[in-house]
């Protein structure tokens, strides 16, 4: 009797754990447009400005990772996209939290251009450009894999 109350505890704290993990996402959209992908340079925090990224953020609490690709794209872009499935392997970034990349199309091709807001520019980039290119660590683990994409 015992034993299996012991075994429903730890099956809802798995469940608990799996949550919470779910809760540390930060999403990033690879946006590709005519076989070039949109990167954007950081302007904050100090360590981290010059350097590129992947668009994106935070998953927010009740939040789907999808659904803040297309938040932090408004938010960053001004432009809403479509996502895709999931490019190469989460990659682990400080304090329990993981970068998830989702393949991304502009929502409205012909319509507004994606502007940097929040960052200091933004780029299209070809695959032969992407090795070259001062990326935040987690997002340079993904080259590869976003070659890959583009080709
Ligand atoms: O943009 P924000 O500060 O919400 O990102 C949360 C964390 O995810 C930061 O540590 C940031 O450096 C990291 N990040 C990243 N690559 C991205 C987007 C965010 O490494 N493409």
């Amino acid at each position: 009797m015992a034993l299996r109350v012991l075994q429903k505890r730890s099956a809802l704290l798995a469940s608990r754990c799996a949550e919470l993990r779910e809760a540390r996402v930060v999403v990033g959209a690879a946006i590709v447009r005519d076989g070039r992908l949109l990167a954007q340079q950081r302007s904050y925090p100090e360590s981290h400005a010059g350097q590129w990224e992947l668009p994106g953020g935070r998953v927010e609490d009740g939040e789907k990772p999808t659904d803040a690709v297309v938040r932090e794209c408004v938010e960053e872009l001004g432009v809403p996209v479509v996502v895709g499935e999931q490019v190469g392997p989460d990659v682990p970034l400080k304090k329990d939290m993981v970068l998830r990349i989702y393949a991304a199309s502009l929502a409205e091709p012909g319509g507004d251009e994606p502007e940097a807001l929040e960052h200091n520019a933004v780029r299209w980039l070809t695959a032969d450009e992407l090795p070259g290119v001062d990326w935040l660590p987690a997002d340079r683990v993904l080259v590869p894999a976003l070659q890959t994409l583009l080709n």
